[in-house]
């Protein structure tokens, strides 16, 4: 029998209960297997295609959002200060602020968000396509970094900013990526254009 996956996408890497009731319901009667992704969703292996759209429908109806080809990605935060000493700011925060302004907006796939709550930089903010880290005072704003093959550390093009001016800064980044790819696309490949709005490292 032919089989496909289901991700639901969590944001800040929170499991509603409910959510986490209904998968299991499910995985237990559809012998489907339950797997947490890098980028903190919940992906449910193993679906028969047949039962792929009822089951799609039961998160949708739980007002959950499924990963699908252009929607807009949720950073992968770390715990931050709610659970971690070091942290300076709630990334659960911050990344609801993102997705209020983003979610609606497509994008070219391969786009990865992170955001860490200091430098320590446990959610790899630093290597992702977009990284935030909160900095002694505001934000610092990292582009262009990725794990893979050939992993690289991001550029550090914003330091201590408020945040608004970050959110404005992604928005031209993520515009700058949307123009400048007919396909998937990782921001590193995209950050010595000449274009570029963000070209020196601070
Ligand atoms: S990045 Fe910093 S604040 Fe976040 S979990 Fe790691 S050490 Fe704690």
């Amino acid at each position: 029998m032919s089989t496909t996956n289901i991700t639901i996408l969590l944001p800040a890497g929170r499991l509603p209960l409910a959510v986490m009731s209904r998968a299991h319901e499910l995985a237990l009667g559809n012998d489907l297997s339950v797997y947490l992704t890098n980028e903190q969703n919940l992906r449910l292996l193993d679906v028969p295609q047949d039962k792929a759209p009822e089951i799609r429908q039961v998160f949708m109806d739980m007002g959950m959002q499924l990963k699908a080809p252009g929607r807009f990605p949720l950073p992968k935060v770390c715990v931050g200060q709610v659970n971690c000493k070091l942290g300076r700011i709630n990334p659960e925060e911050i990344s609801a602020r993102m997705v209020e302004r983003f979610s609606g907006r497509e994008i070219k796939p391969k786009l990865k968000i992170g955001v860490a709550a200091c430098m320590f930089s446990c959610s790899g903010a630093t290597v992702k396509d977009i990284g935030v880290v909160s900095a002694k005072s505001g934000f610092d704003l990292y582009v262009g970094g990725k794990a893979g093959v050939q992993p690289q550390a991001g550029r550090r093009v914003l330091k201590g900013v408020d945040e608004e001016e970050l959110l404005q800064a992604i928005e031209k980044v993520v515009d700058f990526h949307q123009e400048r790819t007919s396909k998937k696309q990782r921001m590193a490949r995209l950050i010595d254009d000449p274009d570029f709005p963000y070209p020196h490292e601070v």
